[in-house]
């Protein structure tokens, strides 16, 4: 007797096709799984024979060999327990109905109960391109797997029921999860932060073209206050972008189970004793990190020389590729991590350095270690760095409206809706991911803007890369003007954004 079912298996943040292939054949009863499963597929065993008996089933007397097609692929975790226990219910007798075009996902308790599991929308969008028609998962997961239409969901709290559904009780399918109007209602508002002009625009600009920020400045200076306003000046997500941070947080296991669509930019802002690999992800089945929970939206670093150095280095290469790689003994996992990266940091240990009322008590040396934590080559991936001064009281105590996020909003999405036209049929999707092969035919300068950089080049002694990052700043500073050219005025303003390393780090040893 032999049946072939169809489950879902997940690496990454990308499902897999697997087909639960058993076979009943006389001999001494027992259970054999093969095909590449780790020790939590292979404790199915236990697992399904226990459900199968709670169930008010009968366990074979009969020897069974499971196999997970394909099997070169590694299979971990409890996914495939529903899609194993159907196939045995079915070589039972116990569900008489065709199976070719059902999937079934999800874990299955000692008592018969379906558990839920991570990834359930990827693996509901790969199993309606395979052309399924029902799929089968937890009942908790139902809502999430909703989120993707032309398929039938079906939510499955028991096994019992799960039977009960192919014998005449049919379960009610999932009704297709309704995306709510785009809500832009944000508690925070750049109105409610006083000063902070040239702040505001380099933020402005930031979310503009996408570009990592950094800000140095006293404590309370209102760093922490300015960066998470910055998800209220983003544009909104697209459909595309928000089922791609939804299958990394369903991986994750982080899906709200009553929204589970995110359709709001993440803001992620880990303390500073975190780990690299809760930074970049980790872990024996490696679970995305920050850097993944905040694709396509902020991650915010504060006090950035706190983190541990292993930490912000292990973030070099994952923020110039836009997706981090895992290595384990199981194999590679690869997260996306397109995101914005802004960090805050004091000029010094105790803060004061630079302060017009303040008198710093550090030591020339404390200083240069304190701001040796941060490298200079991820000092360079940070196109925009800003001093942020303590604001004067005149300008606190002053009844002045200032600029609403929504009126800032609308330049950044003018400003992005030209780099849509302009990276239109590429994977460019803002400046800040410029390549290298069309920096200079995307960057065009004006006679006197290319002198002014060049000048500031010679003067400055930038390196190769300072340069480039200029020119992909000086390019959204012209797209918030409207200016297809980059004309003197965008690329002096560029300029004035890389002075802060020479200003505090060229003595560094
Ligand atoms: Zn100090």
């Amino acid at each position: 007797m032999f049946i072939s079912v169809g489950a879902m298996g997940l690496l990454g943040v990308n499902a897999f096709a697997v087909n639960c292939e058993m076979e009943m054949s006389k001999g001494l009863p027992g259970i054999d799984i093969i095909g590449l499963g780790d020790v939590a597929v292979k404790e199915a065993r236990g697992r399904i024979s226990s459900a199968v008996r709670s169930s008010g089933c009968k366990m074979p007397q009969l020897r069974i060999t499971i196999n997970l097609a394909p099997a070169d692929i590694k299979k971990t975790g409890s996914t495939y327990d529903l899609a194993i226990i159907t196939a045995l219910l079915f070589l039972n007798g116990n569900i008489a109905h065709n199976l070719d075009d059902c999937a079934f996902v999800g874990e299955v308790s000692l008592g018969g109960t379906v558990e839920p599991v991570s990834g359930v929308l990827p693996m509901t969008i790969l199993a309606r391109s395979k052309g399924i028609k029902n799929l089968f998962v937890p009942a908790a997961n139902a809502y999430e797997a909703s989120v993707c239409k032309g398929i039938n969901i079906y939510g499955v709290n028991s096994v019992r029921e799960l039977i009960d559904h192919f014998s005449g009780k049919p379960i009610t399918p999932q009704t297709p999860y309704e995306i709510p109007e785009a809500a832009y209602e944000f508690p925070l508002d750049y109105a409610d932060v006083k000063g902070h002009a040239v702040a505001k625009r380099a933020l402005e600009y930031a979310a503009a073209g996408g570009h990592n920020l950094l800000m140095l400045g006293p404590p309370g200076s209102g760093k922490s206050m300015l960066a998470k306003r910055i998800p209220t000046i983003l544009p909104p997500l697209s459909f595309d972008e928000s089922i791609e941070i939804t299958n990394i947080y369903s991986c994750a296991g982080l899906i709200d189970r009553k929204n589970p669509l995110v359709t709001v930019r993440p803001f992620r802002s880990p303390h500073h004793n975190a780990s690299a690999a809760a930074l970049i992800g980790g872990g024996n089945i490696p679970a995305p990190g920050e850097i993944s929970l905040s694709h396509n939206g902020v991650l915010f670093l504060d006090e950035l020389p706190e983190f541990q150095r292993i930490a912000l280095e292990s973030l070099r290469q994952p923020l110039e590729d836009h997706r981090v790689t895992i290595s384990r003994v199981s194999g590679k996992i690869t997260y996306p991590c397109s995101i914005m990266l802004i960090a805050a940091m004091n000029p010094c240990p105790c803060g004061h350095l630079g302060s017009k009322t303040k008198e710093c008590k550090c030591s020339p040396k404390q200083v240069s270690s304190y701001l040796g934590r941060v490298s200079g080559p991820l000092l360079d991936r940070f196109d925009i760095q800003i001093e942020v001064a303590e604001v004067e009281y005149e300008k606190l105590s002053s009844t002045k409206k200032e600029e609403a996020s929504s009126e800032m909003r609308k330049r950044v999405e003018s400003a992005r809706e030209i780099q849509r036209r302009r990276f239109e049929g590429t994977k460019i999707t803002c400046n800040a991911k410029i390549t290298d092969d069309i920096l200079r035919e995307v960057c065009v300068l004006s006679k006197e803007a290319d002198n002014t950089l060049h000048d500031a080049y010679d003067r400055m002694g930038l390196s190769g890369r300072a340069h480039e990052r200029i020119l992909k700043v000086a390019r959204t500073v012209a797209d918030v003007d409207n200016s297809e050219k980059i004309e003197t005025r965008h690329i002096k303003r560029a300029i004035q954004f890389r002075t802060l390393d020479r200003q505090y780090w060229q003595h560094r040893g």
